[in-house]
């Protein structure tokens, strides 16, 4: 059991996210989120502040958009006909996609608004530009399995859940 957070630690943590003005963005529910660390999992400024945490710490950390989402660039709204996307899968506002362009570079892209023949979509992650404050309660610390290094994530709270 690792003392404290450094690479190769699944964090289980709870968290709260808020912007600027104090709205609550996302936040863990009942049971506590497991990351794991170095892999890039949560958000750069947020991981460097885990860094030499230790299992019962609570914390507050400000995450700049630079080490967040990254800044929100300017023409990221598009709008496509509803041919352009699949027609047997379903398409909500707020949902990630994965698109090909032109160039053959693979992108994501947030679906914005869908009207009836029409999408709306954006480049930008929803939460890019944003200063994110965080609440966390670090709840449990372990180490990764050989199977969550493998695949640079943790497998549920445990390390044994089935993806
Ligand atoms: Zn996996």
């Amino acid at each position: 059991m690792p003392d404290v957070i450094s690479d190769e630690t699944v964090v289980i943590f709870h968290y709260h996210l808020k912007n600027e003005a104090g709205d609550t963005l996302d936040k863990s529910g009942d049971s506590p989120m497991p990351y794991l660390h170095g892999a890039q999992n949560i958000v750069p400024g947020l991981e460097k502040e885990m860094t030499g945490k230790k299992a019962g710490d609570s914390f507050s950390a400000v995450v700049p958009p630079e080490e967040g989402y990254g800044p929100r660039h300017e023409g990221g709204i598009q709008q496509v006909p509803r041919e352009a996307f699949p027609a047997d899968v379903e398409i909500e506002p707020g949902m990630p996609f994965m698109l090909q362009t032109e160039q053959g570079q693979m992108v994501t892209i947030w679906i914005v608004d869908v009207a009836d023949d029409q999408i709306k979509f954006d480049t930008n992650h929803p939460l890019a530009g944003e200063t994110l404050h965080f609440d966390v309660e670090i709840v449990e610390l372990r180490d990764a399995t050989d199977e969550e290094l493998e695949h640079g994530h943790p497998h549920g709270l445990d390390g044994t859940a089935a993806h």
